[in-house]
């Protein structure tokens, strides 16, 4: 057994913090978490003294793409190096990820099953992965890789990485089941354009049809799998609502509807606004990327507003990949400029992620039987939640019980 003592504890409840916490690890699970007068331990438990640093939960992002590096097409379809050069890139990403405190991530895209294969090998470093694999889209939608000129692709099929595009309800049944057999937990489709899809399939023009939409939802749902769901505004994020999905992916003009917001809340799906994203977008050099990311800029944010009001769960996602892999956490500081508390913040990056993904029961908070997934920073976070970027500043990030990064001496 080990226990973390003197730190103060933010467990990711909500609750108020904890000054001279103890935090008791058996194994790779939680025994103890609270006020260190409260927490008895074994004589032979390791003894950390962590006093002067904040305890929270390890970090969890429900919305990147560590797969991805770049929104280049020929980037995209995997032209640009070699395949080994771009699996090692992700790799880093992947470590990279977890060094920053993220010690749960659900993919929205991307990632195939061997990256975790390689995690829980210890091959690699990295992040609990919830996989979504692909992007499950009908023709013309933004999960149909086309150039400009029309031209489709040539690189040979990946396994890993089943065929995403699906027409009708039988179809898009078939797509789901390949996706499962291949790893995924979670089901990711798309329903509206976005921002960065190719000129015509912009934020408000739909994809998929009611039908399609109910046997996919139907199909994920009756192989136990979620379904996540980008959907930016129109009629696209109305037909996702309508179909049962399980949470609303960017969800930029919810603002529009707010009987869609209303419904949400009393059907507990997830609003992940990816805040982190459009700020990129904005600066983009296609002109009609940007357009997009500045008009939709204030709904977003008021959409963000509502449904903190009408109690609509939200969780932290930041759409990485395309953009780089930045630190994460810059979606909590997005977060509480859109008005959420840093308190709300922590949790949407934490408790409230943790539920969006379904694994409530294990990870998100500090409590008795939770896996111990917890960082111990240098700093306030709810005084300053940039510090949660700062890679000094972020002094242990434990997974599972083992330290993967300890750079208190430093
Ligand atoms: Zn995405």
């Amino acid at each position: 057994m080990r226990v973390l003592v003197g730190a103060t504890l933010i467990d990711g409840t909500g609750r108020a913090p904890v000054a001279d916490a103890a935090v008791l690890i058996d194994g790779e699970r939680i025994a103890a978490a609270g006020a260190r007068r409260a927490v008895t331990w074994p004589s032979d438990a390791e003894v950390v003294d962590v006093t002067g640093l904040t305890i929270l939960p390890g970090l969890i992002d429900t919305h990147d793409h560590l797969a991805s590096h770049g929104y280049s097409l020929a980037g995209r379809w995997g032209l640009e190096e070699p395949a080994t050069t771009r699996h090692l890139r992700t790799a880093a990403a992947i470590r990279g990820t977890l060094e920053m405190g993220y010690t749960t991530l659900r993919d929205a895209g991307g990632l195939d099953d061997g990256f975790r294969q390689a995690i829980e090998q210890g091959l690699i470093a990295g992040p609990r992965l919830s996989l979504s694999l692909q992007i499950v889209s009908p023709t013309g939608g933004i999960g149909d890789r086309i150039a400009p000129s029309g031209h489709t692709c040539c690189v040979v099929a990946d396994p890993t990485l089943p065929p995403n595009i699906a027409n009708g309800p039988e179809q898009t049944r078939d797509v789901v089941r390949a996706m499962v057999r291949a790893g995924a937990d979670v089901i990711k489709c798309a329903t509206t354009g976005g921002a960065s899809s190719r000129k015509g399939h912009g934020p408000r023009d739909p994809a998929f049809s009611p039908d399609e939409m109910r046997a996919l939802v139907g199909e994920s749902h009756g192989l136990g799998r979620r379904v996540m769901c980008h959907a930016l505004g129109g009629r696209g994020l109305r037909m996702a609502i309508e179909a049962g999905v399980d949470s609303i992916e960017h969800g930029c003009y919810l603002n529009e509807e707010p009987e869609l917001l209303r419904l949400m809340a009393e059907r507990g799906i997830v609003f992940t606004p990816t805040l982190t994203v459009y700020e990129y977008h904005r600066k983009s050099a296609s002109p009609h990327v940007r357009a997009r990311a500045r008009d939709l800029e204030g709904p977003h944010v008021a959409s963000i507003q509502q449904a903190l009001a009408l109690g609509v769960p939200i969780s932290a996602g930041t759409d990485a990949g395309g953009h780089g892999h930045p630190a994460n956490a810059a979606e909590l500081q997005h977060l509480v400029a859109a008005g959420l508390t840093p308190m709300q913040a922590i949790q949407a990056g934490t408790a409230w992620a943790a539920s969006a993904i379904g694994w409530e029961r294990e990870v998100g908070t500090l409590e008795p039987g939770k896996l111990a997934d917890l960082i111990a920073v240098h700093g306030d976070p709810l005084q300053d939640v940039t510090l949660l970027q700062q890679r000094d500043r972020i002094a242990l990030v434990i997974k599972g019980g083992a330290t993967a990064i300890d750079r208190r001496a430093s």
